[in-house]
């Protein structure tokens, strides 16, 4: 075991350069640290289609010094829930006073737009810290977690002082850690789809991008939801379109597996024509697999933890799934930082598992339930009046002030106290 002697400049790794991965890097490099991030394919990118990033992410963005706008965003208004034959707003969840309330908007970024500002962030000679090393065509096969030596799959072998698993939902660096996943395909299945905002207006369709608005039709005590979020400066309209898995089963397909048009509109007979004829213009349709996974008993072991989709996969319900990457990857920044850190790495990691478990495992339950009820969503989680509204648990719904008003320096600190007070106890 290294002896406790005060904070040092770490080399580490991070296996896997999604969002996940870039966001550790970028928090590390802040931290003083060196990092080099290690990622399977030949280039790593991101597949078309939007990922939101609200407030308790953004924040994170900018403490980094990360330029937002090379994201391209949408800076969201409001969520407007539509009813499904209609098409008419049942509940409306107004953004406007958004920033002015939480200091930071709520952004809507195409993915390889927000990809890659973080991988520029993560990797430019400007800004503060040490540029982080992206190498490409490396895939982990097995990490010694004593020592932190990883070995890929192309033979090649690299030795950190810690090495931090973003490698997604199927993620290897959780196995190498012990950890089997209970987990079973969800009850939904999803197809995404892009419509380009201009030829829907060319030919006479709504032109949603107005709105500024993730809008919603369905999803009141159904798996059967449509969500369209606006990216690219709203140019163009990303769909996510959920059904029950009896209706299409995508769960062992892969985001390069391709779907029609004709199998997007099938389960949806009854769906408001408007946004249905949305869909009839759709491109590259593509099935998302849905796992529900139950949470895992740790996230760390010897030098080597994981984050993001390998620690925490959930459905999508709550769009949270990477600013709960981007919560990881601060927390990461925090506890290897100069006030925390105490040069052991494995109490280091320990402290980041106890800050990050119960509020990333809150959020994946929360997603859970929003899969089924919209009305557990943040947003229409406050939205209290509405004659629609109906929580499983009233005390226990993920609310916009729990996300939002969120202080993790505060919770390290605390947390910090809690393991202090009890290692003294054990003495
Ligand atoms: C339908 C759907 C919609 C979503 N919408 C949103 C949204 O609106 N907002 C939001 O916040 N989140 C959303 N999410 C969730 C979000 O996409 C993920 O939570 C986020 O991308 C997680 O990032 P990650 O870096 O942990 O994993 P990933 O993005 O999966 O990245 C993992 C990386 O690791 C690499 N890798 C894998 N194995 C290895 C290996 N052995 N060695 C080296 N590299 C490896 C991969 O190639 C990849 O680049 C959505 C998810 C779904 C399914």
């Amino acid at each position: 075991m290294p002896s406790a002697t005060g904070w040092r400049r770490l080399d580490i790794a991070i296996v896997g350069g999604g969002v996940g991965g870039l966001a550790a890097a970028i928090s590390l490099r802040r931290a003083g640290h060196v990092v080099t991030i290690y990622e399977r394919a030949e280039f790593a990118g991101e597949v078309g289609a939007s990922i939101s990033c609200a407030a308790n992410g953004t924040r994170w963005l900018h403490e980094w010094g990360v330029d937002v706008s090379k994201g391209d965003p949408v800076v969201l208004r409001q969520l407007i829930n539509r009813d499904w034959k209609t098409g008419e707003p049942v509940n409306v969840f107004d953004l406007s006073d958004y920033e002015e309330k939480w200091g930071y908007v709520y952004n809507m970024f195409h993915r390889q737009h927000m990809h890659a500002m973080l991988m520029s962030c993560a990797t430019q000679e400007a800004g503060e810290g040490v540029p982080a090393k992206l190498i490409v065509n490396h895939k982990c096969s097995t990490i010694e977690l004593d020592t932190g030596t990883i070995t890929f799959e192309n033979g090649v072998t690299a030795q950190h002082d810690a090495v931090v698993g973003a490698d997604g939902i199927g993620s290897s660096v959780r196995t190498i850690i012990g950890i089997t996943p209970e987990k079973k395909p969800a009850s939904s299945s999803c197809l995404h789809a892009n419509v380009d905002t201009a030829t829907a207006v060319k030919l006479g369709l709504v032109d949603y991008s107005k709105d500024g608005a993730i809008e919603y039709w369905g999803g009141q005590n159904s798996v059967d939801k449509i969500v369209l979020s606006p990216c690219n400066g709203g140019s163009l309209l990303s769909y996510y379109c959920f059904f029950p898995r009896e209706k299409g089963d995508y769960a062992n397909q892969n985001w390069n597996s391709e779907a029609t048009v004709d199998e997007l509109v099938a389960p949806y007979p009854e769906l408001d024509s408007r946004v249905l004829n949305h869909l009839k213009i759709g491109t590259d349709v593509k099935p998302w697999r849905l796992w529900v996974h139950e949470p895992y008993p740790w996230w760390q072991k010897g030098v080597v933890c994981i984050m993001g989709d390998a620690a925490h996969p959930m459905m999508p319900d709550q769009s949270q799934g990477a600013c709960m990457a981007i919560e990881d990857a601060a927390c990461l920044g925090i506890v290897f930082g100069r006030k925390h850190f105490s040069g052991d790495v494995r109490e280091a990691l320990g402290l980041y598992e106890a800050v990050r478990k119960p509020r990333a495992t809150k959020v994946q339950a929360a997603s859970a339930r929003a899969r089924e009820n919209i009305n557990e969503r943040i947003g229409f989680s406050s939205n209290t009046t509405n004659s629609l509204y109906k929580v499983k648990d009233e005390k226990n719904k993920l609310t916009i002030e729990e996300m939002n008003s969120y202080d993790m320096y505060l919770d390290v600190a605390e947390r910090v106290g809690i393991m202090g007070d009890s290692v003294t106890a054990r003495l």
